[in-house]
């Protein structure tokens, strides 16, 4: 398939790793937004959070239990942080493969 977080996720394209295991991998956001701004994804090809039905609930967890680890690391537990996940296109989804952004270390706006 050609996607591109697929690709990451597989090293076919480079990217600034976090995290792997044999399901989940992490990685540093090409245009931070924040500074810290990572990326949780499955590495199974899932187009977005609204694609994720009951059956999935294990990978789901673990999807979060890794976002929550990555906090813990990158030190903003404490300060605290936003988990986010675009879906289609009015919320700006510009990859269609499912991804948390994990933002902190800096107040966030809520700018809608
Ligand atoms: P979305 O807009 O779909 O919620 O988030 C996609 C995110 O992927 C954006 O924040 C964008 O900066 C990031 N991104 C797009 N292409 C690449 C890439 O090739 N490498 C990395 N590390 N991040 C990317
Ligand atoms: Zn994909």
């Amino acid at each position: 398939m050609d996607c591109l977080f697929c690709k990451i996720a597989a090293g076919q394209i480079p990217s600034n790793k976090v995290y792997e295991d044999d399901t989940v991998y992490a990685f540093r956001d090409i245009a931070p937004q924040a500074p810290v701004h990572v990326l949780v994804i499955p590495k199974e090809h899932i187009s977005s959070l609204h694609a994720v039905t009951e059956e999935k609930a294990a990978l789901l967890s673990h999807l979060f239990a890794v976002s929550r680890e990555i906090a813990e690391k990158e030190g903003v537990a404490e300060s605290g942080y936003r988990v986010i996940s675009n879906v289609g296109e009015d919320a700006g989804q510009s990859v269609k493969h499912l991804h948390l952004h994990i933002l902190g270390g800096k107040t966030l706006k809520w700018d809608n």
